[in-house]
């Protein structure tokens, strides 16, 4: 489909053309994002002191955590934006290029 936008400088409000529509609300867990990725997250156990900031400030909520403890990264939707690694007060995450070896962790 293609619009024919040639007048656009004398539109109203009114006269553009409806985009992109999310009719439903709370179903990006439906798609897998992950793919978008050009880095991810790997987190130093022995660092970590489980004060969840990476789990508040991940846009994605990409950061699964069971029993108030961080267990891993959801690489389905993390999208590698580095937020959490920003965040971690006590440097235990470290952004990985993807396709490249892990770090070694103690
Ligand atoms: S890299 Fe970004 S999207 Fe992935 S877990 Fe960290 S904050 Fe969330
Ligand atoms: S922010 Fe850092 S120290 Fe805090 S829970 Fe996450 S990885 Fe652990």
């Amino acid at each position: 489909m293609s619009w024919d936008i040639s007048g656009m400088a004398g539109w109203k409000a009114d006269d553009f053309p409806l985009g992109a529509v999310i009719p439903d609300s709370g179903n990006s867990r439906d798609y897998v994002t992950g793919g978008w990725r050009s880095q991810r997250p790997v987190r130093d156990e022995a660092k970590c002191t489980q004060c969840l900031f990476c789990w508040i400030y991940c846009p994605d909520t990409a950061v699964y955590v069971v029993d108030e403890k961080v267990t891993d990264f959801n690489l389905d939707h993390c999208k590698g934006c580095g937020v959490c690694a920003k965040a971690c007060p006590s440097d235990a995450i470290t952004m990985v290029p993807e396709g490249c070896e892990l770090p070694e962790v103690q």
